[in-house]
């Protein structure tokens, strides 16, 4: 790549499950890194493994995308259309002796090398079919063939192939260690490693940033660069992310989908800022806008070291974000991730009581999700007690005394916050009780549990007659089980 040459780079996701946190962040690297250098951000769907690619993965990796913020700057390339032109490369190929049909089963190229006397558990491919004669045979029989790569002859000048990577350095690997590895399996389709260097050359990519589980294929993907006679772009690879007991995180761990975390309530910016943390720092700034991450972004900044994910911060980065957002906000755009019909779950709040109830919440939780349950329980009231809480609070002595509490409430005019707060705790001074006598068996009557936002602002939300309801309910409760 030359100075003056302008970013160019991609994301290149299978399409053969939903976006996964990893994919993720390898996208968003290469987008803000395309921002940064106000270069071009590309997606290619890689998606020539015919079996295990599905088109409903395409659209719901998109979407992950898209929620994200992360779009495509030129049409998106599917390698499944690209046939003819993998196919022009490969006739070039052939024609210069650098791949080979090859008809061998797996079983037969193991029973040869373990007539060899190697008891080794992995072993190289033998080259059996690497000669005229058997690609003669090959082409007039019609055995399923795949095609393999002709590995250069092994010197001293190419014995060792070395890579600068953005990230880790100077990456060496021995040619020794490799074999003529397969481009094109026996069904026709093509395999990654063929197919993405083809693509990146005719998609003129200048970086190559992506996960580090391909550092092994990328000698072999330089070998098909020179192959074919062109020059490799820049690579840099991401250090994996670890689960915070050092095990990798892995695909086929539900958790890490990125649409896990869009329905169970995240803020779309909450996740990006969490998510580029992963393995990138500016400083020790933890709170980012778009625009600071793009102002931002650098490859320098990616260190080496696995990232740990921590699922509690990205709880409380959340929360941040929720704050930060006001009811209306969060009615219209987040809780319908949560419940595509949030707008008719409380039929019969006014928009007004929706959005005083987000209020009371707001500030005690972290997800879409949690304020959904927390809503939900304040619609509806206790269906049970919490048991620990319950044996704690409500005695006789208390029950009698939520029965003077609903007397207070019931004599009211006006059913303020204040004027509830008022009466209460003139109500405590008189009776010479504490508070905390009060609220804690409300908060059980009103909610089934003490945890809850402020009682008197919960007994001014509910109304006099839902909270006199809800005392009545718990005492009679307590009657039958006593
Ligand atoms: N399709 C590959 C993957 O999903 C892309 C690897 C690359 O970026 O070269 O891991």
């Amino acid at each position: 790549m030359t100075e003056e040459q302008k970013v160019r780079v991609r994301f290149a996701p299978s399409p053969t499950g939903h976006l996964h946190i990893g994919g993720l962040r390898t996208a968003l690297f290469n987008f803000l890194f395309a921002r940064h250098t106000k270069g071009t951000f590309l997606i290619r769907i890689e998606d020539t493994d015919r079996e295990r690619s599905k088109p409903e993965y395409v659209e719901s990796q998109l979407a992950s995308l898209t929620w994200a913020g992360i779009t495509s700057d030129e049409p998106l390339v599917y390698q499944s259309e690209r046939d003819e032109i993998y196919k022009k490369v490969l006739d070039d190929l052939f024609m210069r002796n650098k791949i080979y049909r090859c008809i061998c089963t797996p079983e037969e190229v193991e029973l040869r090398v373990r007539t060899s006397g190697s008891t080794d558990q992995f072993y190289k491919y033998d080259g059996y079919c690497k000669n005229d004669s058997m690609q003669d045979a090959i082409k007039s029989g019609n055995k399923p063939s795949v095609i393999r790569f002709a590995l250069p002859e092994v010197t001293s000048d190419n014995a060792f192939i070395k890579i600068n990577d953005l990230i880790y350095g100077e990456l060496v690997f021995e040619m020794n260690q490799l074999d003529d590895f397969i481009i094109i399996r026996s069904d026709g389709t093509p395999m990654y490693n063929f197919v993405v260097i083809v693509d990146d050359q005719l998609m003129s990519i200048t970086h190559v940033i992506r996960g580090a589980d391909h550092i092994s294929n990328t000698p072999k993907q330089v070998l098909l660069y020179e192959a074919c006679g062109y020059t490799p772009p820049r690579f840099g690879h991401i250090p994996v992310i670890i689960n915070a007991d050092g095990t990798k995180m892995s695909k086929r761990d539900g958790a890490v989908d990125v649409l896990n975390y869009k329905a169970q309530g995240y803020v779309s910016d909450a996740f990006i800022n969490y998510i580029v943390r992963l393995g990138w720092a500016h400083g020790d700034q933890e709170i980012f806008t778009r625009q600071e991450l793009i102002d931002s972004f650098t490859l320098e900044a990616i260190g080496k070291k696995a990232a740990v994910f921590d699922s509690q911060k990205l709880q409380w980065l959340n929360g941040v974000y929720m704050r930060a957002m006001d009811a209306k906000t969060l009615r219209t755009l987040l809780l319908p991730e949560v419940d595509a019909s949030i707008a008719t779950r409380y039929a019969t709040w006014s928009i007004d009581q929706f959005d005083a109830a987000i209020e009371l919440y707001k500030e005690r939780v972290k997800t879409g999700h949690e304020l959904v349950q927390s809503l939900d329980l304040l619609y509806k009231g206790p269906a049970c007690y919490k048991e620990d809480e319950y044996k704690e609070w409500i005695t006789k002595d208390s029950i009698t005394f939520l029965g003077l509490v609903a007397q207070t409430l019931q004599n009211l005019v006006d059913f303020s916050g204040n004027e509830i707060s008022g009466a209460l705790k003139a109500l405590c001074k008189e009776r010479d009780i504490k508070l905390v006598m009060v609220a804690q068996p409300l908060r059980i009557a009103l909610l089934g549990c003490t945890s809850s936002p402020g009682v008197f602002d919960l007994v001014a939300f509910l109304g006099k007659k839902e909270t006199l309801q809800r005392i009545h309910q718990l005492q009679q409760y307590a009657q039958s089980h006593q």
